[in-house]
């Protein structure tokens, strides 16, 4: 397989003529890993590898469930025990190691990283389901966080800092110094990005990791794994588990061994986390959950640029992005002009075998979003009108996947629909008489992670980025109301249920997050 230069970058926002070049390096790619197809992976612990006992999880592709990607280990308690073990035995001698060949070693990741970013992108695309653009754009983001987070710890210089003297005789000193050992828990949509945005801010501030990607995305995990041990990770500081949350979920965020627990993923299970960890004392418990994203379009808006970004984010990944824009409040004045430009850009969307070139729009995950998707369009039919989509697809190819159209409802702003995270192709359209009401109804929602705002008026604009609730806003995004965060550019901060700590990924105070300070007086008589 052919190198790609280093030099070819490729973000969400990366336009469909400056695709052209990569795209031979993708097919390649693909070549290559369809070789791969339908292997058996071990757990690997303490650099070990380890098989369960029980059946191993088969991993299907959504787009064709008779591709059996890989078979997965099933791993139970005695592995979250192993796992424990291992990561606390390597922890001590990580964190004791200087900080700079912490980051030397990270920085390594970071460069396999973008040097396998085709190969990555494949198997996210066949195994999530995302089109070229996203799998490619996953892959980037997920070298680029790790250089950001290195650079934090760079910048920072170990974070030992001089204090003041309160005597003559003492030294005191501040330091900030790892919790210990992590565990990692990663949601299936973002497999590669999210692994290694959560595990790399707690390996460069020397915590050990023990890491379990979703069940439905183990090959990716594997692949996030394999880069930090080729980049020289030492063995039990990163640990690799599979297992269904279900199973192994509890015994490995409520061990006593386990330090923290960063998690990303549905605010049910962050909520579950959050109330049983911290039994005997608080334990730090970072969590990015989920969200009900708003655009919110007024009258001045341009109007082509509003029903662009609403598609882009309402259709990327078939919505089941934790940013994707889910609800739009239309002012009443421009409600059918924006509806008749949406409607047309969805119609033109290309939906089917997303690893293809030109196919925009793929599966969903598993019958289990089939299903809540159903329940949406079900409810829609009851409560409002379908101006679009509405039913499963099975024409052709389309039947060997889980594929539904995408779905427009216009609903009455009294519908749960526009407070519930379905994270299938839904989007509920409400129209509104004011700025006032277009906040208020936003506001109303559990969920506060993205939002997105189009209009010419620039006090209009000062206040929705006063009165939005939540962490990430844009306006005026043509590439993507509600989408499209990038490290060290829009900081990824869940506001009320869409996060715990009120510091987010991508943001510059992510990786102070896995340390905790230590106040150091040395008194010399
Ligand atoms: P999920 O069902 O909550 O699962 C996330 C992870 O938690 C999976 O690895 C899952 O394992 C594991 N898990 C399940 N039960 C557990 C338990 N009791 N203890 C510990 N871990 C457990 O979420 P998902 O469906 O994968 O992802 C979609 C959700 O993530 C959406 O709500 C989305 O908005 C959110 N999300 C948020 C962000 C953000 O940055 N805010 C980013 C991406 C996604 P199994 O797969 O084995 O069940």
């Amino acid at each position: 397989m052919a190198t790609a230069p280093e030099n070819l970058r490729i973000t969400y926002t990366t336009t469909a003529d400056q695709m052209e070049e990569v795209h031979q390096y993708f097919d390649e790619a693909l070549e290559k890993i369809r070789g791969e197809f339908g292997k058996t992976h071990p757990l690997v612990i303490g650099g070990e590898e380890v098989t369960a006992d029980a059946e191993p999880n088969t991993d299907v592709s959504p787009i064709d469930t008779s591709i059996v990607l890989g078979k997965f280990q099933n791993g139970q308690l005695e592995h979250v025990d192993m796992a424990v073990k291992a990561a606390r035995a390597a922890q001590k001698a990580w964190a004791a190691r200087p900080w700079q060949e912490r980051v030397a070693i990270l920085r390594e990741a970071a460069k396999v990283v973008r040097k396998r970013k085709f190969e990555l992108a494949a198997i996210m695309s066949i195994e999530v389901g995302k089109n070229r653009l996203e799998a490619l754009g996953d892959a980037e983001e997920s070298a680029d966080l790790i250089d950001y987070y290195a650079q934090q710890v760079e910048d920072a210089k170990g974070w030992v800092r001089d204090m003041n003297k309160l005597t003559p005789i003492e030294t005191n000193t501040d330091v900030l110094r790892p919790y210990g050992v992590f565990a990692c828990v990663a949601p299936f949509n973002f497999p590669a990005a999210l692994s290694f945005g959560m595990s790399s801010a707690a390996l460069v501030t020397g915590n050990a990791v023990i890491y379990k990607p979703a069940t439905d995305t183990p090959w990716t995990g594997l692949k996030v794994f394999e880069c930090y041990r080729d980049a020289g990770v030492p063995p039990g500081v990163i640990n690799f588990l599979t297992g269904r949350g279900s199973v192994m979920g509890d015994p490995l965020v409520f061990h006593p061994g386990v330090d923290g627990v960063v998690f990303t993923g549905s605010k049910a299970v962050g909520l579950h986390i959050f109330h049983g960890m911290s039994q005997k004392w608080i334990k730090p418990c970072l969590l990015e959950l989920g969200g009900k994203n708003p655009a919110i379009i007024m009258p001045s808006a341009d109007l082509d640029m509003a029903a662009m970004g609403v598609m882009k984010s309402a259709w990327g990944l078939q919505n089941q992005k934790c940013s994707a824009c889910s609800r739009v409040y239309v002012h009443k004045d421009v409600a059918d002009a924006f509806v008749e430009k949406l409607l047309k850009l969805t119609r033109e969307i290309t939906i089917g075998d997303v690893t293809q070139k030109d196919v925009y729009f793929g599966p969903v995950i598993s019958e289990g979003a089939i299903r809540t998707w159903q329940g949406a369009v079900d409810q829609a039919k009851k409560e409002g009108e379908i101006l679009h989509g509405g039913e499963r697809l099975t024409e052709g190819d389309l039947a060997k996947g889980r594929f539904v159209a995408p779905t427009i409802a216009r609903a009455p702003l009294e519908s749960t629909l526009f407070m519930e995270e379905f994270f299938t192709p839904f989007l509920a359209i409400g129209v509104v008489d004011s700025l006032d009401q277009a906040l208020e109804e936003s506001n109303r929602a559990e969920y506060g992670l993205t939002a997105g705002f189009y209009s010419a008026d620039k006090a209009e604009i000062a206040r929705f980025f006063d009165e939005i609730e939540s962490g990430v806003t844009y306006v005026n995004k043509r590439t993507g109301a509600t989408t499209g965060a990038w490290p060290g550019a829009q900081p990824f901060c869940g506001w009320k249920g869409s996060g715990s700590t009120g510091k987010g990924g991508c943001g510059p105070y992510y990786t102070l997050q896995f340390m905790r300070e230590q106040s150091r007086t040395l008194v010399e008589e």
